[in-house]
């Protein structure tokens, strides 16, 4: 395993789930060794069991059904895109169920939105039309060159398998003058030093890439992008997804037996406020 941006060899970090996650010694890049290819790993993983609390996947308990939290927590950052541009073309990349693709057309975007899940993608064509739906991943969907005035990657940037080829071929979607918004975790952050390899975010096979403030910024220099305005947010979680990750990623046996406790009832759709701030959300512009 080298380092996509040191090009040296990097070394074994930590193991979780059956898979190394290798280190950067200059760069503090990490790298999960998926060992498989990726385009077979994509088609099966992000089946619907991803979406609907498959026990082997640290993923979404019922995506749908914490669709409520899930678009409080878009709403933040459509409002910091509505400062920066109030209107235009939007493309949602890893568009799940197309929430936010929905969300931006009701305050009047022109928006679409592609993700790599068959599953996820027809979900998302059902609730915008398909039309504006792609099923593919960066680099296998086609758009016109300079067409999109906002493009954004929620919680996707993680999951790519080649990152700074993702960039560059994002970064010939977007207009001159455009905006990407990228969310992703901070290996940096006080949450991911604290819980080490317990940390949520550490969860391959689904995350691949583990980047800081500084290795990001590398990245997207590298891919004629450069970073404007950086925030930290908290999340709108229900207890049923808390208690997923904490028993599967987090390796939390006691969250582990009140998940199997509250399962089938009400409590699972509890909103919760989670300050960890364990992520970085990163405003980028053209060079
Ligand atoms: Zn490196």
């Amino acid at each position: 395993m080298k380092c996509i941006l040191c090009n040296i060899p990097m070394k074994q970090y930590l193991c979780k789930n059956g898979y190394w996650i290798y280190r950067c010694p200059r760069c503090h890049l990490g790298e999960t060794d998926l060992k498989r290819d990726y385009s077979s790993f994509v088609k099966e993983f992000y089946s619907q069991g991803y979406y609907e609390g498959d026990p082997t996947r640290s993923a979404y308990v019922s995506y749908e059904s914490d669709k409520p939290l899930i678009v409080r927590n878009m709403r933040k950052f459509l409002s910091f895109i509505r400062d920066k541009k109030p209107a235009g073309t939007l493309l949602d990349v890893g568009c799940a169920f197309g929430y936010f693709v929905e969300l931006s057309l009701s305050k009047g975007y022109d928006a679409y939105g592609f993700d790599p899940s068959g599953f996820a993608s027809a979900e998302a064509g059902k609730l915008v039309g398909t039309s504006r739906i792609q099923n593919g991943t960066i680099q296998s969907v086609r758009y016109p060159k300079h067409s999109f005035d906002v493009i954004t990657l929620f919680d996707v940037f993680e999951h790519l398998q080649d990152p700074l080829s993702d960039m560059k071929k994002l970064a010939s979607l977007l207009k001159k003058d455009g905006v990407m918004l990228i969310a992703t975790g901070d290996t940096r952050s006080i949450a991911a030093k604290l819980f080490r390899r317990k940390w949520t975010f550490y969860i391959p096979p689904q995350h691949i890439f583990f980047f800081h403030r500084k290795n990001v910024r590398e990245l997207l220099q590298s891919a004629s992008l450069k970073p404007r305005t950086w925030f930290r947010v908290g999340k709108w979680l229900s207890l049923g997804y808390v208690l997923h990750l904490a028993r599967t990623t987090g390796e939390n046996p006691v969250a582990g037996w009140i998940y199997a406790h509250i399962q089938n009832t009400f409590l699972m759709r509890l909103p919760l406020y989670v300050p960890m701030k364990d992520n970085m959300v990163i405003e980028v512009v053209k060079m």
